[in-house]
């Protein structure tokens, strides 16, 4: 029978271990990507992502077309729909790239199961990450912690393995198999319709993944060690949301960066030995996440569960969220993140802080705002990322570091070009005035602190 290829956070052909493997199995594929918004402790994509999700569909279905193939669309838990499409279609064989997420592994499970039960070959494969939570380990056997010695581990495992081509054809499955209408999952907004600004910012898709890719490489890499925390300029490589989705693989990208710092010059070589170790943050992301299932709910430390929050401040969340806050930088990547679907790393660091420390808002808050708004929002980095800010979580920055906005911009956007982007009332008077005393919130938050380290 058939080999179903379940796509999921991979939506490539290029380098996708499952395609190969079932275009090797010669029998005819059907392609498969499931909404699921039901199994048990699958969180639903937010609004951002969901856009984002639309497009990518679209062009998988377009690639998987130019290749004499299709995309069945379904909706529903996954281990069900699945299991009744094998069915339906007397599938042999079910494959799929892995997930990392508790939830979805336990939904993995349930198939594997299921299938092999009824005889028929369920197989996952490692397409998402360079390595394989489970064999990254310490010397001891247990987990890594602090990034370091993490990233190091990785490195000493020798070089990843060279990404796979794209299958020129794959045979069709030619009997009919009933699809959801993109259009009637309803991904996309309509009125009001909050996506233009996203749409003149990106290009889902793997075509558009391999085009940032490539335009990174050639224009941006050099300037990435000096550049990267400086959000004026393009120095960073805004793969974020097509790693995500799996529009382009690690493996793709890490030999990518790999030969430009080999015989380059030291400038491109340390931009390039910088910019593979954060792929390497990804990586570790992914393995706390792994081994904390609940990275994006619970405290990592768990002496941060004393932490005293006070009742979230609602207008004052409010103006966090819209930008409105009266700190630059802050309001400048909060709109940066309206409007594009995006922030740079180093203003989400900072307004990250501010909601925490300065706002005393519970990160998990923030987090889920993240979730909603952001293109790229990961079920690892963005858990990783708050919990590291709020210096609750693994090789956490301590919490006692609070960032000062007002300082972070001298340093970071000097000229101010950054904070103009976003905000163009800055410095007339109807730009909001400072909703918060940075001094005086700061030595408050402090003070909750202590409650912490009595706990610890
Ligand atoms: P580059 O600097 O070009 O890095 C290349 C790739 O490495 C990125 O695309 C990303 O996949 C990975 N990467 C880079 N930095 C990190 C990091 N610190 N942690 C994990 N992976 C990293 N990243 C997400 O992909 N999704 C999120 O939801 C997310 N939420 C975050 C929330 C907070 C509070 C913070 C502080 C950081 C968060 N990050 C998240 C990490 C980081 O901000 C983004 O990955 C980065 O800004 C993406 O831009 P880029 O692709 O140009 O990065």
């Amino acid at each position: 029978g058939p080999t179903i290829l379940w796509f999921r956070d991979d939506l490539r052909l290029a380098d996708n271990p499952a395609l190969q493997a079932a275009v090797e199995r010669g029998e005819p594929i059907v392609a498969v990507y499931v909404l699921d918004e039901e199994s048990s402790g699958i969180r639903p994509l937010g609004a951002a992502s969901k856009w984002w999700l639309h497009d990518s569909l679209l062009a998988l279905s377009v690639s998987l077309e130019e290749i004499g193939g299709g995309l069945v669309l379904r909706r529903g838990p996954a281990a069900a729909v699945i299991l009744s499409l094998v069915a339906e279609t007397g599938a042999g064989a079910v494959v799929w790239n892995r997930r990392y997420g508790g939830a979805e592994r336990a939904v993995d499970t349930e198939i594997k199961q299921a299938a092999t039960d009824a005889g028929i070959d369920a197989r996952s494969f490692q397409g998402s990450l360079l390595h394989e939570p489970w064999t990254v380990t310490t010397q001891q056997g247990g987990n890594y912690s602090v990034f370091t010695p993490f990233w190091r581990a990785c490195v000493a495992k020798g070089e990843p393995r060279h990404p796979l081509p794209s299958p020129d054809a794959i045979t069709p499955f030619d009997d009919a198999v009933a699809s959801d209408e993109l259009t009637s999952w309803a991904l996309r907004p309509t009125s009001p319709d909050w996506a233009g600004g996203l749409s003149d910012a990106w290009t889902p898709g793997e075509h558009g993944a391999i085009e940032r890719l490539a335009f990174f490489i050639e224009q941006t890499l050099d300037d990435y060690a000096e550049h990267r925390d400086e959000p004026a300029v393009l120095a960073t490589s805004n793969l974020s949301p097509h790693l995500r989705f799996g529009e382009v693989s690690p493996f793709t990208v890490y030999h990518a960066a790999e030969q430009a710092r080999r015989g380059a010059s030291a400038r491109r070589a340390t931009s390039a030995t910088k910019f593979l170790a954060e792929i390497g943050w990804r990586e570790f992301s992914y393995n706390l996440l792994f081994h904390n299932p609940e990275l994006a709910t619970r405290n990592f430390r768990p002496e941060f569960d004393a932490f005293p929050w006070p009742e979230p401040d609602a207008r004052a969340l409010r103006a966090w969220q819209r930008g409105e806050t009266g700190f630059p930088l802050v309001d400048a990547g909060m709109r940066q993140l309206w409007k594009t679907g995006y922030m740079h790393n180093r203003v989400r660091m900072i307004a990250a802080s501010f909601l925490i420390k300065n706002l005393m808002i519970d990160w998990r808050i923030g987090e889920e705002w993240f979730w909603d708004t952001l293109v790229d929002a990961d079920p690892a980095s963005n858990a990783a990322g708050w919990q590291w800010v709020a210096g609750s979580g693994a090789d956490a920055s301590p919490y006692f570091r609070v960032f000062n906005p007002e300082l972070q911009q001298k340093k970071f956007d000097p000229t101010g070009d950054y904070a103009h982007e976003f905000i163009p009332e800055l410095g007339t008077a109807a730009y909001p005035r400072q909703i918060v005393d940075l001094g005086e919130t700061r030595q408050a938050a402090l003070a909750a602190f202590e409650a912490v380290k009595r706990g610890a």
